[in-house]
């Protein structure tokens, strides 16, 4: 989602004639600013520590993104070499501040052809309507607005002009997507959006397991380009604790919708977030999201260890009972499963065939993308081989973390 919001401020900005340049050639330092976690907050405020030594009366520092929200006006007051506090796509005024200080009119305009890469991600929903008791999203970016179907398709129509062979549909949670104009939910976006011609891959995310509709993954077993992934984060195992969380579904339903999609598309990359530590998890607790960790056998586990983040309900109603070295080695136990698991579902792709759509070439020249279920795979052959391509792949080695193989005869 922050990349998104950077390439779209960095459009603005080209358009009026602004070039990227390192931080010390530069008139303009932009942080977008990510407060989901204490330590990414913490990234934030030892930045605009450093760029003090890098301000100067002719040079201005603004901050964009989440923070804004969060901390307002106090960044200023804390901050006092900061000039701008922008909240989220709210851009205009602060490109026009910008245009009225600096003249360049006769700079070296990058051109916007050429910037799209090949994967583009597209926000169709900003902000969000659930209250994860845990979460601060839906404080720092508001309640849900959803973008015209129309301006969405018209958005990933222009990338794939510009070069995208893959377009990533955005939302904190993407399947409560409906257009405004009533023209359908996000299931109906993917149909058009898949039609596209030239695009060779759709993606879509995060995904929510209350709002994950049985239509969607049937678009998805049936398409050529939607691709066989789903982020669906279940956050705990245990039905006590999700309760707490309130994220309106019990671990039965996760494992309904799984069964449904795995029987659609038995190949599907499934990825997820589990946090542990949350106020109230006792070790039986853990153990039942250790055990659906082993059972589900999910690609990837994005897992973080509970932190309070200020403003939510947890953190001003629930006590953080979990100490911090047992949050941690839940954390290393959870991590070593998951090790083990995503180690043993990559080396089944050995002696398969996999289609990578090539994204770039690495320091030794070898084409490297991603297959449709997720993972990154790098061809061992074929350095002449064009971002961008889809190459069919037979799987010769695997790691937890990608796979490597040859083109396929
Ligand atoms: S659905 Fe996701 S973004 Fe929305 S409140 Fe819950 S965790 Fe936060």
């Amino acid at each position: 989602m922050n990349s998104a919001d950077s390439e779209s401020l960095a459009r603005r900005l080209l358009a009026a004639g602004y070039v990227e340049d390192s931080l010390e050639r530069a008139d303009v330092a932009i942080l977008n600013t990510c407060v989901v976690r204490q330590a990414s907050e913490d990234r934030v405020y030892s930045k605009l520590h450093e760029l003090k030594q890098w301000k100067t009366p002719e040079r201005t520092i603004a901050v964009t993104g989440c923070i804004v929200a969060k901390e307002g006006g106090e960044l200023t007051r804390r901050f006092p070499h900061l000039d701008a506090v922008v909240p989220i796509g709210e851009y205009e005024d602060f490109v026009a501040g910008l245009e009225a200080r600096y003249d360049y009119s006769n700079g070296e305009a990058l051109p916007l052809a050429g910037r799209t890469g090949i994967s583009h991600y597209v926000r169709v929903i900003q902000g969000c309507d659930h209250n994860c008791t845990f979460c601060i999203v839906p404080r720092v970016r508001g309640r849900e607005k959803h973008v015209p179907l129309q301006a969405v398709v018209a958005e990933c129509r222009t990338a794939v002009a510009e070069g995208a062979r893959e377009v990533v549909l955005l939302g904190q949670n993407v399947d409560d997507y409906h257009d405004p104009d009533g023209r359908g939910g996000l299931a109906a976006l993917v149909r058009e959006v898949e039609q596209i011609p030239g695009l060779k891959r759709l993606r879509f995310m995060t995904s929510h397991p209350q709002d994950l509709e049985g239509e969607l993954l049937e678009v998805m077993a049936r398409s050529e380009v939607v691709c066989r992934e789903l982020q669906l984060p279940v956050q705990s195992g245990d039905d006590t604790v999700l309760k707490r969380m309130a994220r309106g579904y019990q671990t039965r339903h996760y494992r309904t919708i799984v069964e449904n999609a795995r029987r659609l598309m038995p190949d599907l990359g499934l990825v997820t977030d589990v946090i542990v530590g949350f106020p109230g998890e006792s070790e039986a607790a853990y153990l039942n999201t250790r055990a659906l960790v082993e059972e589900i056998e999910f690609d990837v586990v994005h897992i973080a260890m509970y932190s309070p983040r200020p403003g939510t309900f947890a953190a001003t109603k629930m006590d953080d009972d979990v100490p911090q070295e047992e949050k941690l080695r839940r954390l290393n136990d959870l991590l070593a499963l998951q090790r083990g698991i995503a180690a043993r579902k990559t080396a089944r792709w050995i002696g398969r065939n996999a289609e990578v759509l090539i994204e770039g070439h690495d320091e030794l020249n070898r084409p490297y993308g991603r297959i449709r279920q997720g993972k990154r795979a790098i061809v061992l052959r074929g350095g002449d081989i064009q971002a961008g391509t889809v190459v069919n792949v037979r799987v010769l080695q695997a790691t937890a973390g990608q796979l490597l193989g040859l083109p396929a005869a």
